[in-house]
């Protein structure tokens, strides 16, 4: 129970109800855990004493955005503190950038944003209601990252409050702190570990960004804390590099008989140079079909190819080549350049997950454990099968989708939850999914992050000696422990 004297100090509401303690003890993900209480603040100075209180009592602490994070990121035992409903302001949009406060969603933002011939790049299929900062706590991305990176490639300038609750701003051009100054030295001296331990991929959303920190001799601090969710600091508001919207887009959409056909087809694609490759695949859903067939979505692979430009007839033609370039593989192509039939198709794509989570057949339901993984798309010739063996060997139902274009596969296996194999069949899964990523240079998540169910396969990943570079960032920043525990490095 929070003390009363605390209390007083603060504007912000304090709950410990069952009914807020049982909405916020859940995430998009399949775990469940009840905070001993929710905090709701008003502004970064309730957040301020939130922090202090927490680092005085010592208990566990997690910022909670949208609660969209599929890998119960958000979730804890000790305090969730909700940016999402009070700290949601746009403060400001300039020429290039935005600077706003953490729980803005990303399609409010998209909308200022559009009214000046702007946009914020990373597209989440869940813009809808994830907010700003759990897309920089998760290193958020979408279809669009082919063309404009993660959202690590966007933050300009962050002020954070830390877990003793003293704040900070953090950007490349404003004075190092203590503790962002205390990181330098550390990769600085293990460029060479860093270089090789690191996947050899376009995003990754797994560990510390300790290897996007310095580029051409400049230092990057504010990149520490995007895809740390949450365990470094509570950022309170963000400076964000907006781009230009592109004049024009076309989609090019085609079917395969196959996924041998698709993949052999991919390299050709990003030949072209897309803006989007993206991929829909209902699998093997033997089971789960008929719901798919109601919606008139196809049950052969499907890819979305955006290009995007300043003339509609360079589209026309660009999108034509490829189509022509892809003809002996594919078994249907169209051409969409109205903007109803292109967001008709992006939404068939973007709606897949929503969908996949529905799915449950009796006790099946599409498991997320290995839903994340990316390889350096040249590679995914040899990993789709794979990953596609075990579902056999397993005699399992799937579904497939996902950035196809950056080798980012999102893919969920059915497994009955009820069967006493369940467990095992899934355990065996990421375990050799896991290793076959990384012995291809991959990461076990570009973008949804590690949160409680992936945290425990990062060593393994990186290897025991970036691991600990983990552990010395972690101690930096919270060396009590108190910040979002137990995910990125489970310190004892
Ligand atoms: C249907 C569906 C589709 C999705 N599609 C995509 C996709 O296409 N691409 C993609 O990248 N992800 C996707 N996701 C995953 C998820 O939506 C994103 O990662 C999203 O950015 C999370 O935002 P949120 O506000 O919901 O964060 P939350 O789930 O609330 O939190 C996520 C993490 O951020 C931390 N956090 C939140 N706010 C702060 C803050 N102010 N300071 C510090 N840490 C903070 C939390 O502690 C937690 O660790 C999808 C999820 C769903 C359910």
């Amino acid at each position: 129970m929070i003390d009363n004297d605390f209390n007083l100090k603060m504007s912000a509401k304090v709950y410990t109800d069952q009914w807020t303690r049982l909405i916020n003890s859940v995430d998009a993900s399949h775990f469940q855990i009840h905070p001993s209480m929710v905090f709701v603040p008003e502004d970064v100075t309730d957040v301020i004493s939130i922090c202090q209180y927490a680092y005085g009592k010592e208990i566990p602490l997690t910022a909670r955005g949208g609660g969209t994070g599929l890998l119960g990121q958000a979730l804890t035992k000790g305090i969730v503190v909700d940016t999402h409903s009070h700290l949601n302001r746009i403060i400001e949009i300039g020429e290039s950038y935005a600077v706003v406060e953490p729980g803005v969603v990303k399609t409010v933002l998209d909308k200022e944003l559009k009214k000046k011939g702007m946009f914020l790049p990373p597209d989440p299929s869940s813009s809808n209601f994830c907010t700003i900062g759990g897309m920089i706590a998760n290193n958020s991305s979408g279809a669009h990252t082919l063309r404009y990176g993660s959202m690590i490639d966007y933050i300009e300038e962050l002020d954070v409050v830390y877990c003793d609750g003293s704040m900070s701003t953090i950007g490349s051009s404003t004075p190092l702190d203590h503790r962002c100054g205390s990181v330098l030295p550390i990769i600085l001296s293990n460029l060479g570990l860093i270089a090789s331990s690191y996947p050899d991929t376009s995003k990754n959303s797994s560990g510390f960004r300790l290897d996007a920190l310095v580029r051409n001799a400049s230092y990057f601090p504010q990149r520490v804390f995007a895809g740390a969710e949450g365990t470094l600091g509570i950022i309170t508001k963000a400076k964000l590099r907006t781009l230009d919207i592109p004049q024009f887009t076309i989609l090019l959409v085609c079917e395969f008989l196959d996924m041998v056909n698709l993949l052999l087809s991919v390299p050709k694609i990003l030949s072209f140079h897309p803006s989007a490759l993206e991929l829909l695949s209902f699998g093997r859903l033997r089971s789960g079909l008929d719901q798919y067939k109601e919606r008139d979505l196809t049950d052969f692979p499907t890819i979305y190819v955006e290009f995007c430009g300043e003339s509609m007839t360079i589209l026309e033609q660009l999108a034509d080549r490829c189509r022509s370039a892809l003809q002996q593989r594919c078994i249907s192509s169209r051409i969409l350049s109205d903007v109803t039939s292109c967001n008709a198709a992006w939404n068939e794509r973007r709606n897949s997950l929503n969908h996949i989570l529905r799915i449950s057949v009796g006790n099946k339901k599409a498991i997320g454990i290995i839903e994340d993984t990316i390889v350096n798309p040249s590679l995914l010739e040899d990993y789709i099968p794979f990953v596609l063996s075990l579902y056999d060997s397993f005699k399992l139902d799937y579904v497939m989708y996902g950035h196809i274009g950056d080798g980012n596969i999102h893919t969920r296996p059915l497994v009955d939850v009820q069967s006493s194999q369940a467990e095992q069949i899934v355990e065996q899964l990421a375990h050799d999914v896991f290793l076959k990523v990384r012995e291809l240079r991959g990461s076990i998540s570009a973008e949804h992050g590690d949160g409680l169910a992936r945290s425990r396969y990062i060593k393994e990943m990186y290897g025991i000696d970036t691991y600990w570079l983990f552990v010395q960032t972690k101690e930096i920043f919270d060396k009590k422990n108190i910040m979002n525990q137990g995910k990125k490095v489970p310190l004892a």
